[in-house]
């Protein structure tokens, strides 16, 4: 009896690969809706917009590589069902393919706006899409001040063309970053002449493409017409399972209980994809590996790589590192005197600094964070 993955994104991906990785012997089936290889999507809105990379190079692996490790690759092709009972998925070919373990990793969907002719970016096909659109176009409004509008907007001023962001709150990333870092990329987005316009919902009729980057809708239907509880995301236990003990969830779609966060959470990125893939395939070859992994994340936009390490959400004191004119400092989070996150701003050394500091807890003080000249390695020593 085998394993079937229900969708061939990083998270199912990295699930088929770990599996084989601890020795897993026993089939393997990953069934992917899209009909290409399972790819990772960060460049679809970096170099391939920008045209430095070509679209094939988005793939994980090659085809010969599912092959080689005998993972049973089915693209083009649905999960419409699970039958619990039986221990067996449907698919849309209605085809039944047995389990013994079942990974659910459908991911997340584009949220959409009741208005016609606008551009999303989440899948291959609507990266070429839109490739081909902002190449005819000369002004471009794109409706969302978060990651994925703002990487439009930078890849589309980079080609030329004239940007207008609409946002809705009253700073950029307002979700996820401190106001620090929304008015610095306020900055550097206005150095390359796009405007943004702040509390601003409505898009610029004008403009020859609208793109809208305004969050993405976890993939549910699959774990609740099962049965499986589901909140913001399918239920899953601190080992990834979901209610039945057979089944896991993880990815975008998985909402799980998050000791960064001190509650269940549900996480978009290529880290939490990742990680969750490694510590279900951890679980199905027979350890009890509870998810523990410091969250972390990246942008890049222009020159600027972002790179956010922790969960700043519950923060009540923010420390700056560095100077935002230099461009590159950190912001240190911390609650209750105690670090909770760093965002650092082309400080890639100080973003892996973080993580370690993160993972280990060592306690740093906002005293000693402020001071470039306190070497944060001392900490970790
Ligand atoms: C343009 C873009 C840029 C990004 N950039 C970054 C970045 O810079 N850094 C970062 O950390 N994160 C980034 N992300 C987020 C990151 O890519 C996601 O968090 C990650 O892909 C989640 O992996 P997943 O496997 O859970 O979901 P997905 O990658 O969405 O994969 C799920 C797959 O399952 C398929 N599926 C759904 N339902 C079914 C079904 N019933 N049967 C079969 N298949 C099904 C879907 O078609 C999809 O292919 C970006 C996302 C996008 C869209």
């Amino acid at each position: 009896m085998s394993v079937v993955i229900a969708g061939a994104g990083q998270a199912g991906f990295q699930t088929a690969v770990s599996l084989r990785a601890a020795g897993y012997l026993e089939p393997i089936t990953l069934i992917g809706e899209e009909p290409y290889l399972p790819y990772q999507r960060p460049p679809l809105s970096k170099g391939f917009l920008l045209g430095k990379q070509g679209i094939e190079s988005a793939a994980l692996r090659p085809e010969s590589f599912y092959a080689a490790q005998r993972i049973e690759l089915i693209t083009g092709a649905r999960v419409q069902r699970i039958e619990p009972q039986f221990r067996s998925v449907v698919l849309s070919s209605g085809a039944r393919v047995s389990y013994k373990k079942l990974v659910l990793a459908p991911g997340a969907r584009v949220r959409t706006l009741p208005l016609a002719g606008i551009s999303y970016l989440r899948t291959c096909t609507d990266a070429v899409e839109l490739k081909q659109r902002l190449n005819a176009a000369a002004e471009i409004a794109v409706i969302g001040g978060g990651f994925i509008g703002l990487e439009v907007a930078a890849a589309a001023a980079v080609l030329g063309k004239r940007v207008t962001v609409f946002e809705m709150q009253n700073r950029l990333m307002a979700r996820l970053v401190s106001p620090v870092v929304s008015e610095f990329f306020r900055r550097v987005h206005g150095e390359h002449g796009i405007e943004i316009r702040l509390s601003s919902p409505a898009p610029d009729p004008r403009a020859d493409l609208v793109v809208a980057g305004v969050g993405v809708l976890p993939n549910l239907e699959l774990a609740r017409d099962a049965g499986l509880p589901v909140a913001n995301g399918i239920i899953v236990d601190e080992y990834l399972r979901t209610a039945d003990e057979n089944i896991f969830a993880i990815g975008d779609c998985a909402e799980y209980p998050n000791p960064f966060a001190g509650a269940r959470t549900r996480l978009e990125s290529v880290q939490n994809a990742v990680d969750q893939g490694k510590t279900a395939a951890a679980n199905i070859a027979g350890r009890n590996e509870a998810y523990r992994a410091v969250p972390w994340f990246w942008t890049d936009q222009f020159d600027v790589k972002l790179q956010m390490a922790g969960l700043s959400g519950g923060a009540d004191r923010e420390v700056l590192r560095g100077d935002p004119e230099s461009r590159r400092f950190s912001v240190f989070y911390f609650q209750r005197g105690r670090l909770i996150a760093v965002d650092s701003i082309n400080r890639p050394g100080e973003h892996l600094m973080a993580r370690k500091l993160l993972a280990s807890g060592a306690v740093l003080t906002p005293e000693q964070a402020a001071d470039e000249s306190f070497d944060l390695h001392t900490i970790l020593a």
